[in-house]
């Protein structure tokens, strides 16, 4: 056996306002130092009392990032896995609430009697056990990550930093490293970026016993050197430790940024770290394929919480990573499902080169998604479903192709004569909302010769889930007999995964979540060719001009330039 490593640790928090890019600042650096040969892993600890975040509004928390163990957990975590290109587990996303729970069964069982469980030591200790095991199924970690959420100030967030301040202590200098994300504003009126806000926020974490090693600070202009001299004058740190995070065109361009700015040498001095040298070359050219693309599509999606982009984020990525792969811009056209009833498919989706109807929870806006299916399968324009996507997909056509009029999911009418999608027994005995749904990968086989076959140039596929309801066996004969190819299902035939039609350039939907595992150098074959797809749709739709191109409506032929 070999030996287990010593394991270093990075801890990154954030000062001065959130969102301000925490999770990509990490993940960039796992990048940075994977690409020296090394092994990481990241983290992210979340403050607030919810076990996970399954239980969230998406408008609250943005996505519900799902893993291969069927965990729930932050957005960051899709950062992570993407720019890592790693399946991480439930080790990597700890919250206040599964810190608190382990630690209070563990008084009701006895484990601590005779003694006042408190914040410090118990709540502390634990949270450092979860740090630790963040490495312990891999005994070859060199570097484990570990982003605090929140902004240093925050009361919630005051048991992780206490944790991180003791792990420095306990463990040599050169083992752990404080990283700290700031902003540093420009203020129009004054000419000037600001370093105050920088400074106060270094003054808290030192009040509470941590001094930054490195800060990073984001800045929509050039960090000068007097503001770069300022910065680590008033915050003790090294001039060369104060590392400029400009606003970045696409987040995959920030790891060639910092890599600029010396970021992973630091890292590796202060650490001392045995590693090779840096070859970024692979991330370069996948990065300029995202910034520089031939062609150009226009994809809606058409989803109920399209104001918070946030709640898409994953499937965002993996249209930029299949635009890469496409030598495509992917622009996406937000479409809320409710306007399709108001305004109409055909007035929507006219200028639209494919829609993409994705997964969500509730009744609102769910007509809209129907009605908008109804219109991509009659007009033959390219279509892409997932989760809720695909169980709409099956009302519509059991409805309007089979003629089952009442039609309808489950979920949203419990009375419905037709309930093509309906809860499976296993769901009907749950009565806990967390945790309870069908969670993380399980297998899928596809039919030889389908659509789907074709995508995935494979018969045995594994895919994440997050849902509770499914596709009725009851209805499979109808739908089947008028032509609904039911192209992937479970191993043991029970569960229907993917849905599909021919006779239409593009037209698939999974009860899965591809865009789970798109990966910036592999875009997910569903999203490749959905991109495809929609490239060839509109090429089939535009006329070249001597001025450049003109683009044929759907539905009036009328012309409009692009
Ligand atoms: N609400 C549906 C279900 O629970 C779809 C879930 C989803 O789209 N993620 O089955």
């Amino acid at each position: 056996m070999m030996s287990k490593r010593n394991t270093k640790y990075i801890f990154i928090t954030g000062g001065v306002v959130s969102s301000l890019g925490k999770g990509i600042a990490a993940a960039s650096l796992g990048l940075l130092l994977k690409c020296r040969g090394l092994k990481v892993t990241l983290q992210k600890l979340d403050p607030y009392i919810n076990v996970d975040p399954g239980t969230m509004n998406p408008f609250q928390h943005g996505e519900v990032f799902v893993l291969d163990d069927g965990a729930e957990t932050d957005l960051d975590l899709g950062h992570y896995e993407r720019f890592i290109d790693v399946n991480l587990n439930q080790n990597a996303n700890v919250t206040s609430g599964q810190v608190y729970e382990a630690v209070i069964s563990r008084e009701r069982r006895g484990d601590y009697l005779g003694a006042t469980v408190q914040v410090i030591p118990h709540i502390t200790d634990e949270i450092k056990n979860r740090i630790r095991k963040a490495a312990e199924n891999d005994n070859q970690i060199d570097v484990v990550i570990t982003e605090i959420g929140g902004t240093v100030g925050d009361i919630e967030s005051l048991p992780f930093l206490e944790a991180i301040r003791q792990m420095g202590l306990e463990r040599a200098d050169n083992d752990t490293l404080y990283i700290h994300l700031t902003l540093v504003p420009y203020i129009e009126s004054a000419g000037e970026l600001k370093t105050k806000p920088t400074q106060h926020s270094v003054k808290e974490l030192r009040e509470i016993g941590i001094s930054p090693n490195i800060l990073v600070c984001r800045t929509g202009r050039p960090l000068t050197k007097a503001a770069k001299d300022k910065i680590a004058l008033f915050c003790n740190v090294p001039p060369e430790a104060v590392i400029q995070d400009l606003d970045a065109e696409t987040i995959y361009e920030v790891p060639i940024l910092f890599h600029g700015e010396l970021l992973d040498n630091l890292v590796v001095h202060y650490l001392e770290l045995l590693c090779k040298d840096l070859d970024l070359s692979f991330w370069r050219k996948i990065v300029n394929r995202i910034k520089n693309p031939k062609h150009y599509v226009k994809i809606a999606i058409c989803g109920k919480y399209v104001d918070l982009k946030d709640a898409y984020k994953s499937i965002i990525e993996s249209f930029i990573h299949a635009g890469g792969e496409n030598d495509t811009r992917v622009e996406i056209k937000w479409i809320s499902s409710e306007q399709v009833k108001t305004e109409g498919a055909a007035v929507l989706f006219d200028d639209v080169d494919g829609v993409l109807v994705p997964g969500g929870f509730g009744e609102r806006g769910i007509e809209g998604k129907i009605e908008a299916v109804r219109h991509l399968r009659e007009n033959k324009i390219p279509f892409l479903g997932i989760c809720l996507g695909m169980q709409c997909a099956t009302v519509e056509f059991a409805r309007n192709v089979c003629g089952l009029k009442k039609a309808h999911s489950f979920e949203f009418d419990r009375e419905t004569a037709h309930p093509v999608i309906h809860l499976m027994d296993e769901q009907k005995k749950v009565t806990e909302m967390g945790g309870t749904m069908r969670l993380g990968a399980y297998p899928c086989i596809i039919e030889k010769g389908s659509l789907a076959h074709r995508i995935y140039g494979n018969t045995q596929i594994s895919e994440r889930h997050r849902h509770r309801y499914e596709l009725n066996n009851d209805y499979r004969e109808n739908l089947v007999e008028k032509g609904l190819i039911l192209s992937g299902l479970s191993p043991d035939r029970l569960l229907v995964e993917i849905v599909e039609l021919k006779d239409h350039p593009f037209f698939i939907a999974s009860q899965f979540h591809p865009e789970l595992k798109s990966r910036p150098a592999r875009a997910h074959p569903l999203f490749r060719e959905f991109v495809k797809a929609a490239l060839k749709y509109r090429q089939s739709r535009t006329e070249p001009t001597e001025a450049g191109e003109v683009y044929v409506s759907h539905t009036s032929g009328s012309k409009d330039t692009v």
